[in-house]
């Protein structure tokens, strides 16, 4: 366990209000508390995590979100969750995050403003932690397209105002509500001003679905769950992401958890790793699924027999999916470093 905390990792798949710790949302708790503003003392926390034995299915895990967004809805508390993730991100060994987040408006801020206070609280943090941040805005397929465009809009500026942090856009929310296709032009517009995509794909089985989103040439896939045949995909869709070599995303106890894989030994990371197509082990919602990169990079080395030159060339290799171009090299070097440290 001491060499996956050790070992500089690289997140590429963290979701904000998912990734809260219990002490962020005690903090976050306390401040509404102390102000003057709406009581949140009626959150409940025990519903936030969602452990191995579970009794909620995917869907009704989305549910979950509300109680952090009840947590992050003014500029000072925004700050507070994206400072504190970043310190424990840190704090585990993590030397690069990804960190995505989907704006919202609040009565007390726009969906700029949600953006601009993560975007300024990276920089912030950037002065004085060494893990280099940079953020990927996310759309949510469950919510009306007119929003998309909003966001998609807001992501184009930001891109353009701090292209050293606002880096990408993302699909996400609800897999089984929203069709990908209506999101098509949001996408193509975003990756024509230079942002970078990433999409939730295969979540669910839905072939089609997934073969469109390939089809569209993301730079990166989350989850992947359902493209490979054994765990319901077609040979299309496994044909498709062999012949484009799309990187995953790949979150394994959120997968467990959400019971999307039935444990971690079928997981389909097998056949991924197997394949040699390229993955990235990510957490996807630390604070809900009460997990952490390195605990991701433990159960991946116990469940798969991976030794330790294995597990570091995992993070090695996410140094070529990131979205910061400019930060491959040193990522690399750090980690190439590291290796060397331990005779990998
Ligand atoms: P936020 O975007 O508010 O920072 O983080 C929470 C949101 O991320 C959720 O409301 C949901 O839209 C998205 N999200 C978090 N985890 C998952 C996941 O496992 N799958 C999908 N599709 N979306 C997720």
């Amino acid at each position: 366990y001491a060499f996956c905390s050790e070992l500089p990792k690289i997140e590429l798949h963290a979701h904000l209000n998912g990734s809260l710790s219990k002490s962020t949302m005690l903090q976050l708790k306390r401040h509404y508390a102390d102000s003057s503003l709406d009581d949140k003392s009626n959150i409940f926390f025990d519903e936030f995590q969602i452990g191995a034995g579970d009794t909620r299915n995917l869907s009704n895990c989305f549910q979950v979100f509300g109680i952090a967004h009840a947590l992050t809805s003014t500029p000072e508390t925004l700050e507070i969750a994206t400072k504190m993730t970043l310190q424990e991100f840190d704090d585990d060994g993590c030397c690069y995050i990804e960190l995505r987040s989907t704006p919202r408006d609040t009565p007390h801020m726009t969906k700029k403003q949600y953006i601009d206070t993560i975007a300024q609280s990276m920089q912030k943090v950037s002065v004085h932690l060494p893990i280099m941040s940079r953020l990927i805005v996310s759309i949510n397929r469950s919510h009306p397209i007119s929003e998309a465009e909003i966001i998609t809009d807001l992501a184009i500026e930001y891109h353009k105002k701090y292209p050293d942090v606002v880096v990408g856009l993302e699909l996400s929310g609800e897999p089984t509500v929203g069709k990908f296709e209506d999101f098509v032009p949001c996408f193509t517009r975003a990756k024509e001003s230079g942002l970078k995509i990433t999409l939730h794909c295969g979540e669910v089985c839905n072939p089609e679905e997934i073969i469109c989103m390939l089809n569209f040439k993301p730079d990166r896939i989350g989850h992947g769950t359902c493209i490979h045949p054994n765990h319901g995909g077609t040979e299309n869709t496994w044909a498709s992401l062999f012949k484009t070599k799309t990187p995953v995303e790949v979150c394994l106890t959120s997968n467990v958890n959400t019971k999307s894989a039935p444990d971690y030994a079928s997981h389909h990371f097998k056949e991924l790793y197997n394949a040699e197509l390229p993955v990235i082990l990510c957490t996807d919602d630390k604070g809900v699924f009460a997990t952490s990169l390195s605990q991701e990079y433990r159960i991946c080395a116990e469940t798969f027999d991976l030794d330790q030159t294995q597990l570091a060339r995992l993070a090695l290799n996410a140094c070529q999916f990131i979205f910061a171009q400019d930060l491959k090299k040193p990522l690399m070097s750090k980690i190439l470093n590291f290796m060397d440290k331990y005779s990998l």
